[in-house]
């Protein structure tokens, strides 16, 4: 299976916290925590005692969540329980999870009953309302707007209307929103303009981007930078601020509210992918363009270090939204890529392993900091190449309502033909 993958290197851009921004933002292998993580409060772990077995277990660790072996140095398995390592830097402290019996009377393939979201949340259906009584955060990737060249979610081709990934979407979100409403659905937009939901302000996180800068050896640090694209700014003080703030904190915050106040169904992460660009004034074209849906999974063996990262694996995996992202996944892949006419992306990201989890390529596992802090069943959309030339044309042309020629063809709006793949998958899951 792995063979398949380095046809060609693809820099998926579109993810966040990986490639490019995982070099960029994840510490290295010195810290307890990643920047901005909570400490774990392993009792919280309590309630998921007795709840899946062994094989249960083992079988989510190795098929969906880890990579070859690599949890056995911090997950010890015994036939009725596992030692799971709390602290990376004193073995000694452990937490034990005790296994269901193979025969006893436990939650096993359903989830656990103290999650706030629900695997079977339609209620009082009705041919016109078929998702009544579900529960849908939505997610519209990134902010856009004047954050946009800070998300580096932007790129520019000579004076034409500048493409920012957070500003499409958020049309696409809407458009989403209101269809599903239209189903019944009550539907949450995690944001609803051009606006971090974090209140966070970058100079509040000084002190984190000096150590950030400490823990990785480097020297000759400068307050600020001049734009984005001067080159040194990657060595600033600003830069460092910006990017905790608004990429990992933004995160945090969005989780919290899905967490503490959404307590949502499911959650949709609006996206649209990109191939590598280079300098955003001067783009990359790429005649590329695919969709795919990304799920919680395959975590890296170095990220299992992290004290946090390992715990809200644990908390993922224990909580069993899995079954529900892979199914609800895949039908909504299929009717994304039905809509869309998109090929599966098949794709191998430098030293970033993803997990195939359809045999078809369109949904994968990877370890994201929103589908990781999401406590509930959360898919990626990833749909449609930005920089590739045919889908400029279509961003451009922006939204509408029926046909119009673009780009030689007769369509639907790119925002409604999006929405509307989703719309169906979602439809089709719930029936
Ligand atoms: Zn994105």
């Amino acid at each position: 299976m792995k063979r398949r993958f380095p046809i060609f290197f693809l820099f998926l851009l579109c993810f966040l916290g990986l490639s490019l921004i995982l070099r960029d933002s994840s510490p290295p292998p010195l810290a307890a925590l990643t920047p901005l993580g909570e400490a774990p409060q392993w009792q919280k772990l309590n309630v998921y005692q007795n709840t899946l077995t062994q094989e249960e277990f083992v079988s989510l660790l190795e098929k969906v969540y880890t990579q070859e072996k690599s949890y056995q140095k911090y997950i010890k398995i015994f036939s009725d329980h596992a030692i799971i390592h709390t602290d990376s830097f004193d073995m000694q402290k452990t937490f034990r999870l005790n296994f269901a019996k193979e025969n006893q009377q436990k939650g096993g393939s359903s989830k656990n009953s103290s999650a706030y979201w629900r695997a079977k949340p339609i209620k009082n259906a009705s041919a016109q309302f078929p998702l009544q009584g579900l529960r849908i955060a939505i997610d519209p990737g990134h902010i856009g707007g004047d954050y946009a060249k800070v998300e580096e979610r932007w790129f520019q081709i000579n004076k034409t209307p500048p493409i920012k990934e957070g500003e499409l979407t958020l049309t696409v979100s809407k458009i989403l929103a209101e269809k599903l409403r239209a189903q019944g659905a009550e539907v949450f937009l995690v944001r609803s303009e051009h606006q971090p939901v974090t209140s966070m302000q970058p100079k509040a996180l000084r002190d984190v981007a000096k150590k950030w800068y400490a823990d990785r050896g480097m020297q000759d640090i400068t307050e600020t930078y001049r734009d984005t694209t001067d080159p040194s700014r990657g060595r600033s003080l600003k830069w460092r601020q910006e990017v905790l703030t608004y990429r990992n904190q933004e995160i945090r915050d969005r989780a919290k509210l899905i967490n503490e106040k959404i307590m949502p169904d499911i959650t949709l992460c609006v996206h649209f992918d990109a191939e590598y660009w280079g300098d955003p004034q001067n783009p990359l074209l790429s005649n590329k363009n695919y969709t795919h849906v990304i799920i919680n999974g395959s975590y890296m063996p170095e990220e299992l270090h992290y004290n946090d990262v390992r715990f809200e694996m644990l908390q993922k995996l224990l909580s069993q939204t899995h079954p529900i992202e892979k199914k609800l996944g895949h039908t909504v892949a299929r009717f994304l890529a039905k809509s869309t006419q998109l090929p599966a992306a098949d794709y191998y990201l430098a030293g970033h392993q993803a997990k195939a989890m359809s045999k078809d390529s369109y949904v994968w596992a990877r370890n994201l900091l929103a589908n990781r802090l999401y406590q509930n069943p959360v898919i990626f959309l990833e749909a449609y190449v930005m920089n590739n030339p045919e889908v400029i044309a279509r961003i451009h042309e922006g939204d509408y309502k029926g046909n119009k020629k673009v780009y030689g063809k007769i369509r639907k709006s790119i925002f409604r033909e999006y929405a509307d793949g989703v719309v169906e998958g979602l439809l089709r899951y719930y029936k």
